[in-house]
């Protein structure tokens, strides 16, 4: 899969994205990361890319001329133009589900905002999609990039050594994931849940599934909605929310 990122400061795409996971993936060619410097598109002597806003009011907006041009060097020799996608905090929040829905592209292409943001005309032409990481306003989009980047990037066949560790955690089936132990069995008075120490998969299986249900109810509550709970879950839960609320009235 192929990330290029429309940005003012592409060392911090390049550096953030070069080390770890994500940059073991892109020397084994799993993923590519191209940083594209809008300011090399600038046709002003002194390499300016952003100006005054019409109206007048604090702040610089990025000039869709440089923008522009450097949008068509990245997609000149795509056959299909791919998505755009523009860092916004007036975007829809990104999520495990948009992750999913992103990593299916062969090209995905970022744009990176700065100062008060980006000229409108240029958003309308070329951005399929606007995107936040919550309800906050960051200086710019290179961190959310790169955050975007990191979770699709986990979810291309081959970046994550043990494919199966994608498929068990937050969020891939809705509920928020078991707590995990390693060693030593016991750490400050405190032991590992026999349970994990058994080798019965079944049983570890239903504990973990147990141990979802509870912190997902415990913590994120509102997600239990959007989950189709079986029976059991439901009987489950009833269960352990009964023995919480008796546990607060002793
Ligand atoms: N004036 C803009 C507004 O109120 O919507 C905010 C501009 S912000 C200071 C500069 C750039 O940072 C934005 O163009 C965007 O690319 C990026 N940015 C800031 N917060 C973000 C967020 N929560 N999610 C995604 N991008 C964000």
């Amino acid at each position: 899969m192929n990330f290029y990122v429309m940005t003012l400061f592409p060392e911090m795409i390049e550096q953030g994205l070069g080390t770890s996971i994500t940059g073991r993936a892109i020397e084994k060619g799993y993923i590519s990361v191209k940083a594209v410097n809008i300011r090399d598109y600038s046709t002003d002597k002194y390499r300016h890319v952003d100006d005054y806003p019409y109206g007048g009011g604090a702040g610089m907006v990025m000039q869709p001329g440089p923008i522009f041009d450097c949008y068509t060097d990245i997609t000149g020799s795509m056959e299909k133009k791919p998505r755009v996608v523009y860092m916004t905090p007036q975007g829809k929040v990104f999520s495990q589900s948009i992750a999913q829905e992103l990593a299916k592209e062969e090209d995905l292409i970022f744009l990176c905002g700065h100062y008060e943001g980006v000229d409108e005309r240029i958003l309308e032409e070329i951005v399929t999609d606007n995107l936040s990481i919550g309800d906050y306003v960051l200086t710019g989009g290179e961190l959310p990039a790169m955050v975007m980047i990191d979770s699709i990037s986990r979810l291309v066949p081959g970046v994550l050594s043990n494919e199966t560790s994608a498929q068990y955690e937050s969020f891939q089936d809705g509920l928020l994931e078991y707590p995990q132990y390693t060693r030593p069995e016991e750490f400050h008075g405190k032991r590992v849940p026999e349970v994990l120490l058994s080798g019965h998969h079944a049983n570890i299986e239903k504990w973990r599934h147990e141990k979802s249900l509870e912190r997902t109810y415990m913590r994120r509550p509102e997600l239990l909605a959007g989950v189709e709970l079986s029976k059991k879950d439901k009987a489950y839960l009833d269960d352990f929310v009964d023995k919480m609320e008796k546990g607060l009235q002793e």
